[in-house]
């Protein structure tokens, strides 16, 4: 169940302040505002500036995401890869290690109760890759444990996008317990859960990315209204994103975001 991860609970401010709640963030800063003051570094990612999108991935031993071909699909990877493509209308190259030998490991994490402190921390120790005014980054981690926040560990949260700093996290114990035995649930579970955060993070429905019609979860924000969309915000919880991959996913379809969501997307890059 839960999920929420991003707004729902609240905006996370990308300093790293303790709103407990966490997880996706939802602040809606992803957009930024540039004035003459503005760093050197882009704003949004959806400036045509910026023609390179990098997705970073760390991982935990243990923890580290499934990867490789499935029998009659492609390789798992294949899932990011072309959703995250579509978000840019194919006009921005999308940089996305598939293999792990493109992935860092980054030791044992023995903390099992993280919180977005020890995320940012974490990253702040690992991460290698920089905006510039060309190139958008995001940071991945694959962690050991579950996300913790003032109510303590959550075993439901999937994955969370820690505001405008880029940072998003996966749980694999989460990942692992919506394993269906002999199927390839959990696998999918992944993928969907990492498209989700990397929604967030390039600020999909009103994080950053104006609603261009009424989609927007008012309730739990920056999710979508629509419960087959992966920007539902019930796709951030174990048992909800088992059922949706095994309706979407699993039958077929590779572009996991609803019309409404590619239409806020659309509105910017001109579409596909
Ligand atoms: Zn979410
Ligand atoms: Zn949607």
């Amino acid at each position: 169940m839960l999920l929420c991860l991003l707004g729902a609970c609240g905006p996370l401010a990308s300093g790293g302040d303790d709103d407990t709640g966490g997880d996706d963030e939802g602040g809606g800063d992803g957009g930024g505002s540039s004035g003459p003051d503005a760093p050197a570094g882009p704003r949004s990612v959806f400036d045509p500036a910026v023609t390179e999108v990098l997705v970073e991935i760390d991982y935990e031993p243990g923890a580290e995401p499934f990867t490789g071909n499935v029998i009659g699909f492609g390789d798992t990877f294949a899932i990011t890869q072309s959703n995250i493509e579509r978000l840019f209308a194919g006009r921005k190259s999308v940089a996305l290690p598939t293999t792990l030998a493109g992935m860092e490991n980054i030791g044992d994490v023995p903390d099992e109760a993280l919180t977005v402190d020890d995320l940012l921390q974490l990253a702040a120790a690992h991460r290698s890759g920089a905006d510039t005014s060309t190139r958008k980054t995001y940071y991945v981690l694959f962690l050991t444990g579950y996300f913790a926040d003032g109510n303590g560990p959550n075993a439901g949260v999937l994955g969370v996008a820690l505001g405008d700093t880029g940072v998003i996290a996966i749980f694999k114990d989460v990942i692992d317990s919506t394993q269906v035995p002999a199927t390839n649930v959990a696998r999918f579970v992944e993928q969907s859960t990492l498209v989700h955060e990397l929604g967030h993070a390039i600020g999909l429905v009103d994080n950053g990315v104006a609603v261009t019609s009424p989609h927007d979860d008012t309730v739990h924000g920056a999710h979508c209204t629509n419960d087959a969309c992966v920007m539902y915000w019930q796709n951030e919880g174990a048992g909800d994103m088992a059922a949706y991959v095994q309706r979407a996913v699993l039958t077929g379809d590779t572009i996991l975001f609803d019309a409404a969501c590619l239409a806020d997307v659309d509105a910017l890059t001109g579409g596909p």
